[in-house]
């Protein structure tokens, strides 16, 4: 299947237009036009191989929505003309305690991600969604509620569920409270769920210009980190943080924030090892996790959650020729506060 589409060539060239074929139709694929693709701060760290080397040519895009064109043979799940939507992984090895459990990203032998990672037959590359056309079976897309804004919808399937999943993980709710690290692309989906689900919720944000839109978007408090004494004060308080920070970054003063029990989930991923104090840990008996994005039930689970409390991501919409643009602008943390591509202009 002819795509048309974005790719980068090599390690942070900038990304530049790029055809390709999608591969026919098996019985349980379903084809699609996309509509928008979410562009990630995964989608940047990957194109500038700062996570160790990549795949290139790279058609980048993990947060898509669209519609069914075409249905393989024994689809039973989708039909022709339904909004559907995609996320960071097409597939896993089905048989494994975490697939079972439904939790696929956490696949034994490795999920297979939506691009930079050869499929499950070793040896085609996986393309993302910087495209007009996907190629997905059937089990690893979901259904999309009819009264959400679709371009708002795209960053749902990975900035979304990476900040929903750890939410209810840690059971997030009246009576907890809640720090959101990072006003980014996922800080401001966290901030909304973690709002939503009733947690009293702080935003932890370097940018100070970025207050206004938290409280908007239902933050109870908003503490600028650039002085640490704005965060001392807070120490013992916290149940539960998120940091979603896609930058190195000292994480004791955030450790310090936790109360007995606290727990701070790393979610950013920006690729140098953190250096923990233990002593820190074991004062109050502190968690330090890691949680990656969620699996298909819960990514259903959370776009009904978005469908009845009707929330969708804060987008900028640009055209395909912004792309390289929009990178810039999201590492200077300018975004508010997901770049969603409109594929209609690959
Ligand atoms: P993003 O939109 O660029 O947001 C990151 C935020 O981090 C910025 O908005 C900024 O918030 C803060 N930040 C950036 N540079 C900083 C610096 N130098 N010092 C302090 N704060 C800084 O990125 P994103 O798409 O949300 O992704 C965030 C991270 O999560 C990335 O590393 C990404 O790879 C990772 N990720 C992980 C998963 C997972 O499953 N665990 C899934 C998707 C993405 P303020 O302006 O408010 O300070
Ligand atoms: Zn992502």
């Amino acid at each position: 299947m002819k795509t048309k589409g974005y790719a980068a060539k090599s390690a942070g060239a900038l990304l530049e237009n790029y055809e390709f074929n999608r591969r026919e139709l098996r019985p349980r694929d379903v084809a699609l036009d996309i509509y928008y693709a979410g562009i990630c701060h995964s989608d940047i760290h990957q194109a500038r191989e700062e996570w160790g080397p990549s795949i290139f040519p790279m058609v980048p895009g993990h947060e898509i929505v669209g519609k069914v064109t075409e249905i393989g043979s024994q689809v039973s799940k989708f039909k022709v003309g339904e909004i559907i939507g995609v996320g960071v992984f097409v597939d896993s090895c089905r048989k494994c305690a975490s697939c079972n459990a439904g939790l696929e990203q956490y696949c034994v032998e490795g999920m297979t991600g939506t691009y930079n990672t050869l499929e499950r037959d070793g040896k085609t590359v996986a393309m993302g969604g910087y495209s007009d056309k996907f190629v997905i079976d059937e089990d690893y897309a979901v259904h999309v509620p009819a009264n959400l804004d679709l371009a708002g919808v795209a960053p749902l399937m990975c900035a979304g569920i990476t900040l929903y999943s750890p939410l209810k993980n840690w059971n997030a709710g009246p009576g907890k409270k809640v720090g959101i690290m990072g006003l980014g692309g996922l800080g401001h989906m966290g901030l909304k769920f973690a709002h939503a689900l009733g947690a009293e919720t702080t935003v932890f944000s370097h940018s100070p210009e970025k207050e206004s839109d938290a409280k908007s978007m239902g933050a109870d408090h908003f503490v600028v980190t650039k002085d640490i004494k704005n965060l001392e004060k807070l120490n013992k308080s916290y149940d539960l943080i998120l940091n979603t920070v896609s930058a190195d970054l000292d994480l004791e003063p955030y450790l310090q924030l936790l109360k007995l029990d606290g727990t701070l989930v790393v979610i950013g991923l920006p690729g140098k090892p953190y250096s923990i104090n233990a002593g820190t840990l074991l004062g109050q008996r502190r968690s330090l996790a890691g949680s990656m994005i969620g699996g298909i039930a819960q990514l259903q689970e959370m776009l009904n959650f978005c469908g009845q409390k009707n929330i969708v991501s804060d987008v900028e919409v640009i055209k395909s020729d912004y792309i390289n643009k929009a990178y810039d602008r999201t590492v200077a943390s300018d975004v508010k506060y997901r770049f969603v591509i409109d594929a209609k202009t690959f």
